[in-house]
């Protein structure tokens, strides 16, 4: 899953937060930011010391490839340019999603699909 699907699917299931990755309000509801959607997404959103780590060993390419805001110009890296967005310029998680989606590479999202396709395989062969 690329990284702005992941932005995307998680921002349909909860509510947004800015200058946080997951709360897990008393009720039981959970808001997210960009970053945060996305773990939540995947199903990693309660590995609480793990979550700026398991980002980038994801989506490797947002510690290592650079952003130039279109808020501000500032440059970043593309981890930190999402969490500027999402904080700073206070944009909705779907806004933030479509600006990922143009800037993150293809050929990695097809490893990363592979990889996962791998891993559910593996998976499958210990249940059965
Ligand atoms: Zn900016």
């Amino acid at each position: 899953m690329k990284l702005s699907e992941a932005i995307s699917l998680g921002a349909m299931a909860t509510e947004h937060v800015t200058h946080a990755f997951i709360i897990i309000n008393e009720d039981g509801s959970i808001v997210t930011c960009a970053i945060g959607s996305a773990l939540y997404a995947v199903g990693q959103h309660l590995r609480w010391s793990a979550e700026r780590n398991y980002i980038s060993m994801r989506w490797r390419w947002v510690v290592s490839n650079r952003a130039q805001c279109p808020g501000c110009g500032g440059h970043f890296n593309a981890m930190a340019a999402i969490m500027h967005l999402n904080d700073s310029h206070r944009w909705s998680r779907e806004r933030i999603a479509f600006f990922v989606s143009m800037i993150e590479p293809q050929e990695q999202v097809l490893l990363e699909d592979q990889r996962e396709e791998q891993s559910v395989s593996e998976y499958v062969e210990v249940v059965t």
